[in-house]
């Protein structure tokens, strides 16, 4: 669940490949100066990425009624995140299609209203 992606960096630069100076502390990380291309780096980077498998505990956990800040705390990911994503994912949806026209059902037991709800009308077969 918890996925770091880390480089290590050598003392060239990855733009231009010319040799870097060390240029102070970022986060407890060296950094480094390239005087061609003037660009700061870090000698490790450190994201948190959310994968294709936190989109799917995501969605299992919420269809299985979770709220937003315990699917956070069970993932280890910030609430802000999680809500984030399931806007994404619930963007890719699409809406169901319904091709069933002029179908004929059998009912025995009906109740339905005509009017106002407090006028129900039943039907008993
Ligand atoms: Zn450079």
């Amino acid at each position: 669940m918890l996925s770091i992606v880390s480089q290590l960096l050598p003392a060239t630069c990855r733009y231009c490949s010319a040799t870097c100076i060390k240029k102070g502390f970022y986060k407890g990380v060296q950094k480094y100066f390239c005087s061609t291309c003037n660009k700061y780096q870090r000698s490790k980077y450190q994201y948190r990425i959310t994968s294709a498998q936190d989109d799917k505990n995501i969605t299992l956990l919420n269809n299985e009624g979770m709220g937003i800040s315990s699917i956070g705390r069970y993932l280890q990911i910030a609430k802000t995140t999680v809500r984030r994503r399931i806007l994404l994912i619930s963007q890719k949806l699409a809406a169901p299609v319904f091709s069933e026209t002029n179908q004929v059902y059998e009912v025995d037991e009906m109740q339905t209203f005509i009017g106002r709800n407090h006028s129900v009308v039943r039907s008993v077969q």
